[in-house]
Parts: structure tokens; C-alpha cells; sequence
């Protein structure tokens, strides 16, 4: 187990700067996620910390220890590639006993360390298998074998499922978070995935364009998002997002954009709206399809949006529609159309946003600016 520290660290290509001034902690044993874009800069960083890209300024240390010069065979990392780079012509077990035996270690050791992380896997009785007679997920099993093995400080894993089939995938990260239950080893897994990243990571780092946008708790982001960007990012459907004014009156907050909106809100918010928010001032406001509540059509509160897409996924359903010219997504219940009855295609519904579940970003830089 090792504490990871990121300090300063930056990034360029020539004139590029990929990465322009980044810090991070990652305390030992935690599972980090870097999440982000394709090409916010995830797998420079990563690779940065294991040694396989140099690094144009700032500091990494690993357990105070300031490593940022240090050869990637001396730091006792152990990394997970998307492509297995497995030895085609070794075995399961030589290949996962390989670093062992170049190092020159025991044989009674490996033996007992190649056997423990066979078991660890579920890959007895393909040990004398080659990769070739192997399926994609135990490819990927081996290739975290021969890590374990190692007992490195460190793992670092660079989008180790996106090969695998959407039900794999869904295995191995249940897989991976297990195995990292038991070894207690200090983790960072690059994803473009943010469903990999809600599910997997103790904490996330978010990164748009070399820069951490937010590090925090899969909730704490999804629950209180420091911008737009994260979120956006993360949430499937999609956050809905119009831009407009807010105004308060009567202890009432009403949105005025493509459409008006009443927003719902406790005394607390509304003192806190109006400390932030000037009077006229453009803003984004941000809905989660959850955070909308399906209200009897033809009443006095609720805005009206027609359904055109409905997405039945048996625990969930979500209709989609538009709003003054703007996508919106809602989640669904039975009943939610009078009865037992969904909300059919075509159907006019009524949508109003649950109390204080609304944020409210700056127009022009994405900042929350309630939180
Ligand atoms: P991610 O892993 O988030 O997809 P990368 O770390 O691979 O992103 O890349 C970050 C940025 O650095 C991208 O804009 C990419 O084009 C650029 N980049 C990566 N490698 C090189 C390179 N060898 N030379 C120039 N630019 C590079």
C-alpha cells in the first residue's frame, strides 16, 4: 500500500500543454478513478506515475518519497493494459509467474504466490492453458494475475475492460472491486467510462482538458457537482440543462427561459439563491431525469412537455421530450399517468422539479453556484 502525491505535475508535447498544473492526493489503499473525455489527458497521467512518459515539470512521490526521476522497474507499480500483452506461447502460469522468475526468486514462493492469485482469480484449472485457448475475460484475469503476484505498492490500470463485452465488463469490475477488498492495495483505473468510474472508485478525479474539474466521492459529485461539466459528465440520461433567469417572489422561485419553470425551494435555498444570484443574471439550470416529478396535466402547477421517446429498461423507465425547444429526460413510474397506466408516446405530461434537486450553474464559466 502506498500514498500516491501529485504535485504540480504538468504536461506538454512541444508547444502542446496537455496537462497544465495538476494536483492530487491519493492516501494509501484507495481506489481512485481518473475519469474523463477521450483525450482530457487520463492515460498521460497514469502513464506519468508509472515512469512511461516523462514529465515536464512537478513532483510524484509515492509514500513521501519523491519518485519523479525514478526508472518505471524501480517504482513498484504494477499496470493493467486494455490490450492483455500476454506471452502467446507461455502458459496462465507462466505468464503470471514471469516477473517473479526474472527477478530470480524462489521457487517455492512463486509457486505459492502463482497459486494464491490463481485462486484469487477463479482460474484453477486453466493453468496450463495458453492464452490463445482462453476467453477475453480470462485474458483480462490473467494479465491482473501477474500483477498480483508482484505485490507492487501500486496498481494502475489503463481502461483494462473496454475489450470486454458489456455483461464482461460488468462482471470484472465487480471482479476487480473485490479483489482490491482483499488485497487493499492502492488503485488508479483510467476510464472514459463514468458508469465504471460511479461504480468502481472510492473517489473519482474528473479531467477535462489536463485539468481536474472535481475530485470527490461518486456521490459527492453526483450529489453536488462543482460545474457543468461534471455535471453533465456524469448521469445517464443526461442532466437536462436550460438557460435563463431565476427570480424570487411571494417566497417563490420561478425559472424564466424557453419555457418558465416554478422551482420549487425551501426557505434556506431561497436565502441562498438570493445572496448569489443577481437579479437578471443568465444562468444554466441543470434537472437530473430523476429529480422531475410527473404531476396531473391541466393543473395549475407543472410544465407541459410531449413524449417522444419512451425507454422501458424493466427497473427504470425514462421519457424524453422537449421543453421550449430544449432535450429533456424524466424518469418514469407506473401510475405516473393516472392508474396504472406510464405515460405513452405521444401523451402530454405535466413535469415539475422536486424541491431544492435543481442546480444552478454560471452562464458563462459552469460553476455551480449554489454549492
Ligand atoms: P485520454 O487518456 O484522456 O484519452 P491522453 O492522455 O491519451 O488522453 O491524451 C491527452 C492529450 O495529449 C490529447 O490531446 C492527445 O492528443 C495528446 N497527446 C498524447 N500523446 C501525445 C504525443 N505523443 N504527442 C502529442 N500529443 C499527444
Amino acid at each position: 500500500m502506498a500514498q500516491v502525491e501529485l504535485q504540480n505535475v504538468r504536461k506538454s508535447y512541444g508547444n502542446l500543454t496537455v496537462i497544465p498544473d495538476l494536483d492530487l492526493t491519493i492516501p494509501s489503499g484507495e481506489f481512485v478513478c481518473l475519469v474523463g473525455p477521450s483525450g482530457s489527458g487520463k492515460s498521460t497521467l497514469l502513464r506519468m506515475i508509472a515512469g512511461l512518459e516523462d514529465i515536464t515539470g512537478g513532483t510524484i512521490r509515492v509514500d513521501g518519497e519523491d519518485i519523479t526521476n525514478t526508472d518505471p522497474s524501480d517504482r513498484d507499480m504494477a499496470m493493467v493494459f486494455q490490450t492483455y500483452a500476454l506471452y502467446p506461447h507461455m502458459t496462465v502460469e507462466q505468464n503470471m509467474s514471469f516477473a517473479l522468475r526474472m527477478r530470480g526468486e524462489d521457487r517455492a514462493l512463486i509457486d505459492r504466490r502463482v497459486g494464491e492469485a490463481v485462486s484469487m482469480l477463479g482460474l484453477e484449472g486453466l493453468e496450463k492453458r495458453k492464452p490463445g485457448q482462453l476467453s477475453g475475460g480470462q485474458r483480462q484475469r490473467v494479465a491482473m494475475g501477474r500483477c498480483i503476484v508482484r505485490n507492487p505498492k501500486l496498481f494502475l490500470f489503463d481502461e483494462p475492460l473496454s475489450n470486454l463485452d458489456a455483461k464482461l465488463r460488468a462482471q470484472t469490475r465487480l471482479e476487480i472491486r473485490r479483489l482490491h477488498g482483499k488485497l487493499g492495495a492502492t488503485s488508479i483505473f483510467v476510464t472514459h467510462d463514468q458508469v465504471e468510474a460511479m461504480t468502481m472508485a472510492d473517489r473519482i478525479a474528473l479531467l477535462d482538458h489536463g485539468k481536474i474539474q472535481q475530485v470527490g466521492s461518486p456521490k459527492d459529485l453526483y450529489l453536488n457537482p462543482a460545474n457543468r461539466f461534471v455535471a453533465g459528465f456524469l448521469g445517464t440520461p443526461e442532466m437536462s440543462i436550460f438557460r435563463g433567469t431565476v427570480s424570487v417572489s411571494d417566497g417563490k422561485v420561478a425559472f424564466d427561459g424557453p419555457q418558465a419553470m416554478t422551482l420549487p425551494a425551501s426557505p434556506e435555498r431561497i436565502a441562498l439563491l438570493s445572496e448569489r444570484i443577481g437579479a437578471g443574471q443568465t444562468v444554466d439550470l441543470g434537472i437530473r431525469p430523476e429529480h422531475f416529478q410527473i404531476v396531473p396535466a391541466g393543473g395549475d402547477i407543472g410544465s407541459t412537455i410531449v413524449v417522444d421517446v419512451i425507454e422501458w429498461l424493466g427497473h427504470e423507465i425514462f421519457v424524453f421530450g422537449e421543453l421550449g425547444g430544449t432535450g429533456i429526460a424524466v424518469r418514469a413510474a407506473e401510475g405516473d399517468a393516472g392508474g396504472e397506466r406510464l405515460p405513452q408516446q405521444g401523451e402530454t405530461i405535466a413535469i415539475l422539479p422536486a424541491r431544492d434537486a435543481w442546480h444552478l450553474f454560471d452562464a458563462d464559466d459552469g460553476r455551480n453556484l449554489l454549492n
